[in-house]
């Protein structure tokens, strides 16, 4: 493989196998890039240009999309090498689980929206955010989300009860001028201390505002655990109520109790479909990570410290361990180390494994980019996917599994000419060894980049080649096809 020039956005990748993102079989092909878009496809050999980068035992496919993120804050600021990048991504879904960096002012913002770190809401109108991202041009694209729960801390007085219908109506309005700003949706997390007292009538009152707006709706379950049939019933009603395209965050459930339940949850989703629009994002772990909660902290088996406020030298030990120092038991040691964050083994593999099989289910890292030791997905969903799941597992075919973080993603989000390799579409492009790609990240070392991804290019720029980032502000923010 020889390298292109770094300027330019005319180049064709010769010889590479091609996995266009659709789930169709892969074909040996050049792809010629005019002006940052794919311009031909051609038979291999045949593909005319100047700058040629030669591919053969490569695989091309789309850029990577990660629908679920916490990149808010990650994409305004300088970071080499980018987590994102590294893994082939070139476009990230922002603001889930409730949590958005706007519209919100404070320097004390309650967790779980402290994850996105404490003096960075700074952000009046998610407009004002959305233009503080079209400034600096991040390295990646970006399709925002509105969360619910940075409204609810906005507007709600006591946020240990429902919204009054003043505070609902405050907030509904706040998603209606966001989506005219260019939010592609609204997402929640009523799991989440800020928005647990929320009710379902809440939650009906502000989705209200998606109504009539092809938007989407990101919603992190009340509970993932013992309950979780009602959660996602409740999640359901919600999405077909506000009409709007429902996703159901980061798909499990948890405690060794509940362990085999998405036999069922799977096929009451699969039952909602057919009468509604609903599909899921997933990890490719066994393990999850969020906020540190006590109650939580002590009931799970094994717990790792991610980050803690008052004892930042404890994060990456396990809570045992420290709980056992300190001659505390889990609950009273938690407690003393919050506000922190942590990650939970509560997960099966099987669960996981039919999860990541389901054909509504997308790639959606989930990454905390903002803990001290944070849990290996921020660096290593997409690749793990590719080596460890597809690969080496044989979980799923290559082609299916690009189709998850490609083609599936763009067509549920609406993110028309990407996702799929076709003439007049973005060459958004990642090229990877099919037999090198490995994560690397892992619990004890999570910050490691991973293996086999040779270039990747965002909006025909080449943005990160063998390791190393060429491109820093080739992305864009996406503009919602209903605003366009
Ligand atoms: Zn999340």
């Amino acid at each position: 493989m020889s390298e292109a020039s770094f300027a330019s956005q005319n180049f064709v990748i010769r010889g590479a196998d091609v996995i266009d993102g659709t789930g169709s079989a892969r074909f040996r092909a050049d792809v010629v890039v005019t002006d940052g878009r794919v311009s031909a496809i051609a038979p291999a050999g045949r593909g005319m240009g100047r700058n040629v980068v030669e591919a053969s035992g490569m695989v091309l496919c789309p850029g990577f999309i990660d629908t679920h993120t916490h990149d808010d804050q990650l994409l305004l600021q300088p970071t080499l090498p980018h987590p994102k990048l590294t893994q082939g991504v070139c476009t990230v879904v922002t603001g889930n689980c409730g949590i958005s960096l706007a519209p919100l002012l404070t320097r004390a913002p309650p967790a779980p929206l402290d994850l996105l770190g404490r003096d960075v809401f700074v952000h009046n109108t998610f407009r004002e955010y959305l233009m503080a991202l079209d400034q600096l041009q991040p390295c990646i694209n970006v399709v925002p989300l509105i969360g619910h729960t940075t409204l609810r801390v906005r507007h709600v007085e006591d946020l240990g009860r429902t919204a009054t219908l003043a505070e609902m109506s405050a907030m509904a309005n706040e998603v209606a001028q966001a989506l005219d700003a260019g939010a592609f949706g609204l997402s929640t997390g009523v799991y989440y201390p800020p928005a647990r007292a929320a009710t379902t009538e809440e939650l009906l009152g502000v989705c209200a505002a998606l109504k009539g707006r092809s938007a989407m709706l990101a919603m992190h379950l009340r509970d993932e655990g013992d309950n979780i049939d009602a959660a996602l019933k409740e999640a359901l009603d919600v999405g077909a109520a506000s009409e709007a395209d429902l996703v159901i965050s980061h798909h499990k459930v948890v405690g060794p109790q509940n362990h085999g339940r998405t036999l069922e949850t799977l096929q009451a989703i699969d039952q909602a479909a057919l009468k509604q629009s609903v599909c899921l994002d997933c990890y490719p772990y066994e393990a999850s990570s969020t906020m540190l909660n006590a109650e939580k902290a002590s009931r799970t088996k094994e717990v790792l410290i991610t980050w803690s406020q008052a004892y930042p030298e404890h994060s990456g030990k396990s809570l045992k361990t420290i709980a056992e120092s300190w001659g505390l038991s889990l609950h009273a040691a938690a407690q003393r180390l919050m506000p922190g964050g942590a990650i939970y083994f509560a997960m099966a593999a099987e669960d996981v494994e039919r999860v990541l099989q389901h054909p509504l289910t997308m790639i959606g890292s989930d990454g905390l980019p903002h803990d001290h030791r944070p849990h290996p997905r921020l660096w290593g969903t997409f690749p793990r996917v590719l080596g460890h799941y597809s690969r080496d597992k044989k979980l799923l075919p290559l082609e299916t599994a690009i189709h998850k973080m490609t083609g599936l993603p763009a067509r549920r989000f609406g993110l028309t000419g990407r996702g799929t390799i076709a003439p007049g579409n973005s060459a958004d492009l990642v090229l990877f060894d099919p037999l090198e790609v490995r994560d690397n990240a892992s619990y004890d070392a999570p910050d490691v980049p991973s293996t086999g991804i040779h270039a990747v290019y965002v909006n025909g720029h080449l943005a990160l080649w063998r390791g190393k980032q060429i491109a820093s502000h080739a992305g864009r923010r996406l503009i919602p096809s209903r605003t366009s």
